[in-house]
């Protein structure tokens, strides 16, 4: 069987650890010309950790843990409202934890498959057509090939999704928010902590980035749907939606790179009622992207890889393997979904009153006989069965 898989992000290169482990061939294509470079930190525990220990690959991911000791909320004076402790953090997760950039998994996922699997960086899906026997595929590089199945694990905003299933609007949730992020250098001495400042309708975030003396920023703030915002004008939009707000943010508006630097892209989640038709699947954020509010895409996109691979080499055909994927995956997908939902509501109060509750919130869910509720939101361990003894290496 040979799989072509459209993107090399999370949820792409650990389908192709999984399907050679598994013995099946598959060559992955890449939009982007090489792996990514920069980007955001992500918390990375519950399954997606347990595949990571799996692959044996924990050993390339910790020497890069994001040096992040607590989470603090705090006012435009920097004093601290509400704290998030390490300690409360563990009660919360309850296992093993590790806080990195995206791009860290990404390199590490990228280095367990570079020499086993075909990756063509640079190179897109354009077409497909589904014959009932095989999928034959344009690219935007101008070829065509035939391959038994194809698994779009493109992203929020794939594409194989949109040539197989149909356009975005029909399966993208908007929370009505949009996210911004780029790195800057720490001159405000914010060094091992990740710092929260909300105001009426956006956030500033601060925490430790992938370098020493480095921060992440991370700006959101209401926003309508809309199309992706041309990379030249994220600079303005940004001074333009965070004038006046307090704290460190102008010094951090000062300090933003050059627009094409800037991350940024609406907060929405992916509802599918099916995440596969035919010989195409999808996985990860393509079909179920729950959003940074469950702390959970990366854990789940290398889980929904894991179990749609072992479903391909174990079922008779690739319609029980699919339908069997679907099954397993999409309960899992859903609560986290809901969860994120939950606290999206709660996430940029429009109003000062607003703001005074989620502050008075803040305050009591992170004392410490709360942490049992906010294991409900965040908390989750791996929901795999055990794994056999040692790492599984392909
Ligand atoms: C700011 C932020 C914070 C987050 N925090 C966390 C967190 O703390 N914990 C967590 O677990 N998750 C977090 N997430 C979510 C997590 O990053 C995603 O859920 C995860 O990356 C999904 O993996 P994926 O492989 O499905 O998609 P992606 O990582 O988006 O990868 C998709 C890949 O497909 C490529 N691609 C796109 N279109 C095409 C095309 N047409 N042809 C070929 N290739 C294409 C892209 O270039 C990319 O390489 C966060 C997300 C954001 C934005």
């Amino acid at each position: 069987m040979r799989v072509l898989i459209s993107g090399a992000g999370i949820a792409g290169l650990t389908l192709a650890y999984w399907l050679r482990h598994r013995g099946i061939e598959s060559v992955v294509v890449e939009r982007a010309p090489h792996g990514r470079l920069g980007g955001y930190g992500v918390d990375f525990f519950g399954t997606g950790y347990d595949v990571a220990t799996r692959m044996g690959i924990l050993d390339r991911l910790t020497p890069h843990r994001l040096p992040v000791d607590a989470v603090e909320f705090v006012d435009a004076s920097g004093s601290s409202q509400a704290s998030l402790t390490p300690e409360l953090l563990e009660r919360v997760i309850r296992g093993p934890h590790l806080p990195l950039m995206h791009t860290t998994l990404e390199g590490a996922l990228l280095d367990a498959v570079a020499t086993e699997v075909e990756i063509r960086f640079g190179e897109s899906i354009a077409e497909v057509r589904d014959t009932g026997t095989a999928v034959e595929v344009g690219f935007t590089g101008g070829g065509r090939e035939r391959f038994d199945l194809l698994v779009g694990a493109d992203g929020i905003h794939s594409r194989t999704r949109e040539l197989v299933f149909g356009h975005e609007r029909r399966f993208v949730r908007h929370l009505g928010c949009r996210l911004a992020s780029y790195p800057v250098t720490d001159r405000y001495g914010w060094g091992r902590v990740r710092a929260h400042y909300t105001e009426p309708g956006r956030q500033v975030v601060v925490y430790p980035g992938g370098e020493p003396g480095r921060l992440v920023t991370l700006l959101l703030f209401r926003s309508p749907y809309g199309e992706s915002v041309p990379r030249e004008r994220r600079p303005d939009l940004l001074r333009a939606r965070f004038d006046g707000a307090g704290w460190i943010t102008p010094s951090l508006l000062d300090d933003a790179p050059e627009g094409k630097s800037i991350f940024m892209d609406a907060m929405a989640q992916v509802v599918m009622p099916t995440w596969h038709r035919g010989r195409v699947a999808l996985v990860g954020d393509a079909c179920g992207c729950m959003t940074m509010l469950s702390a959970q895409g990366v854990s789940m996109a290398m889980a929904g890889a894991y179990v749609l691979a072992e479903a391909l080499a174990s079922e008779p055909g690739h319609e029980s393997a699919f339908a069997r994927y679907q099954e397993r995956m999409r309960p899992q997908v859903r609560r986290r979904q809901r969860n994120a939902l939950l606290f999206a509501r709660m996430l940029l109060p429009v109003t000062r009153a607003g703001l005074t509750t989620q502050s008075l919130t803040n305050r009591l869910i992170t004392r410490r006989p709360f942490a049992p509720v906010l294991r409900r939101q965040f908390g989750a361990d791996s929901f795999l069965p055990p794994a056999t003894a040692g790492p599984e290496r392909g």
